[in-house]
């Protein structure tokens, strides 16, 4: 294969004996107070920056390693990513921390009101395999700026990502702060038994109700970042060599193993064999002749996951490009299917690979209506040169993040929130909102002593409270 080596034996797991201590220790690093100065925050985000920086060869590799992640989608997806995150929360912390004022009613008077924001605490947070660099640190670096103390459990599916976390993080952020633990169910079982302040989790919708049952215990507040099948419509009026080329780029990254990839595109019957043809050009413009031989295109995380995508692939419509497939190298090719029927296997569960499904629809109208009869999808795509189509689909279905004339895209803006909605999570990070996600927006309510009219006080006098009626 052309970019990666495979992946190396499954990583140590941390001795499920030292995960109570771990977590006492941090703890007690947050109830010191050490963390949540403004001076501590930002020499972490520094740290974590010059770690971006000065590892960036060793991060890239490990994720060549598990993913055969072409050196640019490594980063632009993982270390960009958190670049930008870091970014911003540099530039904006000292205002988010800042005690703002809110208006005060009149009756109150004299009075302030304010609200400030303060962390959580103890925050746990679990990452998956698919970006497992960027889903570990783009929280831990809205957990930090808020001022908690984090544990980070990497993917042990992508286990050179997880022991380059294990490894690095203690070296470049305070290790009473920050704790990683490697492992899979057991770890993540004995992780889930602590008491949190806050659990983020980012993977998928079954272990999202496991982790929020385990949360419920203990009334810990989630984040779930989860995934499901995102639609795009590409509309009779599309723009299709553009849509093509956008929906591909989108479908085909990471081979297909991202949370907000076009997931099946429901195309107007009237271009969908344009469209199909335009899509096939694109794959040989993006990867040529033989994808395999293509130091651009990744592949499958593992052979369970190739076993499961080749099953899909087999069992669902006509293979209208690609349908190649190798388990030794874990290669799918970037494979288009067409003749897929609303009830076939491949439009059941997610589908985390590089296989893109084309169902023909009459109308926006109808692609509204099959969207709407699913489960809420993590992002929702519109391919249209008519601004109201896109309309129509920004008010008539529920999406945790929309595109129109575009796919992933809209998670690079550190202005709008990041998540799911429904079936595809609940809360949202990136920017501001990370800063929110972990942090609680405290009330405060200031009343001098000067003046305590015996007014709002018993005894409730005729005269009291005929004033009373006056002024509420
Ligand atoms: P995964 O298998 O790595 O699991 C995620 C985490 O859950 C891991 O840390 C794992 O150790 C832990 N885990 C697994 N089984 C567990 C159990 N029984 N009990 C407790 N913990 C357990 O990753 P995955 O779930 O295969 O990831 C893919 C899914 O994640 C897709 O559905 C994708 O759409 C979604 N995803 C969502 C986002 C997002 O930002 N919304 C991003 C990436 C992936």
């Amino acid at each position: 294969m052309a970019n990666s080596v495979l992946t190396p034996a499954h990583p140590r797991a941390t001795d499920l004996g030292s995960i109570d201590g771990l977590v006492r220790e941090l703890r007690a690093t947050y109830d010191s107070g050490a963390t949540r100065p403004y001076a501590y925050r930002i020499e972490q985000l520094d740290r974590l920056d010059r770690m971006l920086t000065e590892r960036e060869g060793e991060i890239l590799d490990a994720l060549a390693s598990d993913l055969g992640k072409p050196a640019i989608e490594g980063y632009t997806a993982e270390i960009a990513l958190c670049r930008n995150e870091l970014k911003y929360l540099r530039k904006h912390l000292r205002g988010l921390m800042k005690e703002a004022k809110v208006s005060t009613p009149i009756f109150l008077a004299p009075a302030k009101s304010t609200t400030v924001f303060e962390p959580l605490g103890v925050v746990l947070v679990i990452a998956p395999w698919n970006y497992p660099f960027q889903l570990a640190i783009a929280p831990l670096l809205g957990a930090l700026a808020a001022g908690n103390v984090a544990l980070v459990k990497p993917s042990e599916v992508a286990p050179a990502t997880s022991a380059l976390l294990a490894r690095l993080l203690p070296q470049y952020v305070d290790p009473r702060a920050v704790k990683v633990v490697e492992g899979g169910v057991a770890e993540t079982t004995r992780l889930l038994d602590q008491r949190w302040d806050h659990i983020f989790y980012t993977g998928n919708g079954t272990v999202g109700r496991i982790v929020m049952a385990a949360a419920a215990k203990n009334l810990t507040p989630v984040t779930l970042e989860l995934g499901g099948k995102s639609p795009v419509y590409v509309d009779a009026e599309a723009n299709l060599e553009v849509a093509a080329r956008r929906i591909a780029s989108g479908k085909y990254y990471n081979c297909g193993q991202t949370c907000v990839a076009p997931d099946y595109a429901l195309v107007h019957r009237s271009v969908r064999d344009a469209f199909v043809s335009h899509l096939n050009a694109v794959i040989e413009e993006f990867y040529g002749k033989d994808p395999k031989a293509s130091a651009d295109y990744a592949r499958i995380v593992n052979e369970r996951h190739h076993g499961r995508l080749v099953r899909l692939l087999e069992g669902s419509g006509t293979v209208a490009a690609g349908g190649v497939h190798d388990v030794s190298d874990r290669y799918i090719a970037p494979t288009v299917l067409v003749d897929v029927t609303p009830d076939a296997p491949i439009m059941a569960d997610e589908i985390f690979g590089p296989i893109l499904p084309v169902l023909t629809v009459d109308s926006a109208d109808e692609a509204i209506t099959f969207i709407n009869a699913r489960p809420k999808p993590l992002a929702l795509y519109v391919f249209s040169e008519r601004s109201s189509v896109g309309d129509a689909f920004v008010e008539r279905t529920s999406a945790g993040g929309m595109c129109v004339n575009h796919v992933v895209l809209h998670l690079t803006v550190e202005d709008l929130p990041f998540g799911g909605v429904g079936e595809s999570g609940m809360g949202a990070y990136h920017g501001r909102a990370s800063f929110e996600t972990f942090s609680h927006r405290k009330s405060i309510f200031r009343k001098p002593t000067f003046l305590d009219p015996k007014l709002a006080y018993p005894p409730y006098t005729a005269q009291k409270q005929s004033i009373v009626r006056k002024v509420l």
